[in-house]
């Protein structure tokens, strides 16, 4: 299948995207281009112009300085690639390395996941649990969104038609903790049936002081599993108080169902693979 035709504009810089996407109202930012084309080339969408941001250094990079500032158009491959990183939130590459294939992990950035909001993607449960924020650049300036607030349904956003996601900012509390990230793998796309993201800060005598969880694949979004949050905090954890806060991890979500998984399947997977997530983060 082909596209719809397009206009094609590449900016040398952020506010030069910016001024394009006032120019342009119905135009579409394009990142890796790994969810925006396909999704063209099935005509599910047909904006009139893209504006390429692959070229802006300045969405580039990562950061660990206290907290960690990722830019936006840091590809999987470049989050598996960094070092401190790896050693400041380790959840993030193993993340990273069960991101689709080679080509995507290759092409894909976080902030086009973020941005994209697929109810399937593995980063936004993992944002999500991170405590993670991404700032949004327009003309008129810039703001910061909690990812709690970025995530409003299937493939759609808070952002603006007119923001650009430059970065997502990951707080310090996250440096250290103790994490995990289960997924039950699509075994065709590498996307996740259900995936669950657990990130736990344990104070020196060995209780819960927070608790990030936060599911993907289940829902039409990601979205924070509050009941288990609460049912871990304060505890010390071992297999069986794990097992309670767990057991119905479910409870509460609207979980789809489709023809690879049913929605009572789907609901089982979040109550195990929230049990496994927090198990291994908790070391257990
Ligand atoms: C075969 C295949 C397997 C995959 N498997 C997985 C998987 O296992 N797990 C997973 O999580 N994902 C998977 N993906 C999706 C992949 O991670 C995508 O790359 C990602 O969802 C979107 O990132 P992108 O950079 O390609 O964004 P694009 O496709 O370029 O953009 C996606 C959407 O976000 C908007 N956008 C992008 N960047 C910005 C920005 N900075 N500011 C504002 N809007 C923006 C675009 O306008 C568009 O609407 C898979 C994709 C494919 C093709």
């Amino acid at each position: 299948m082909f596209p719809e035709q397009f206009a094609y504009h590449r900016p040398a810089s952020v506010g030069e995207a910016l001024h394009l996407l006032e120019t342009y109202p119905d135009a579409k930012i394009i990142a890796g281009g790994h969810s925006l084309l396909p999704a063209m080339k099935l005509r599910l969408a047909a904006p009139e112009a893209l504006i390429d941001i692959g070229r802006i250094g300045e969405l580039k990079g990562i950061a660990v300085n206290g907290g960690v500032t990722i830019g936006a158009m840091t590809t999987y491959h470049e989050l598996l690639q960094s070092a401190e990183l790896k050693s400041a939130v380790p959840v993030i590459a193993e993340t990273a390395s069960v991101v689709g294939d080679l080509q995507v992990r290759s092409r894909g950035t976080l902030g086009g996941s973020l941005a994209h909001s697929d109810p399937a993607a593995d980063f936004t449960a993992v944002m999500l649990a991170l405590g993670a924020s991404v700032t949004a650049a327009s003309a008129t300036g810039s703001r910061s969104i909690t990812t709690d607030d970025l995530f409003v349904d299937l493939l759609t956003t808070s952002l603006e038609a007119n923001e650009i996601l430059t970065s997502i900012e990951i707080p310090a509390s996250a440096i250290g903790a103790r994490a995990a990230y289960e997924k039950h793998a699509h075994p065709a796309s590498g996307y996740a049936v259900v995936g669950v993201a657990a990130v736990l800060s344990i104070d020196a005598g060995g209780k819960v002081t927070a608790a990030g969880v936060a599911v993907t694949g289940a829902t039409s979004k990601a979205t924070r599993l509050s009941g288990v949050e609460a049912a871990l905090l304060g505890k010390t954890l071992d297999a069986a108080t794990i097992a309670e806060a767990t057991q119905n991890a479910s409870a509460g979500l609207e979980v789809n169902g489709d023809v690879y998984a049913s929605a009572e399947y789907r609901a089982h997977l979040v109550n195990v693979l929230a049990k496994r997530a927090i198990s291994r983060a908790a070391g257990i």
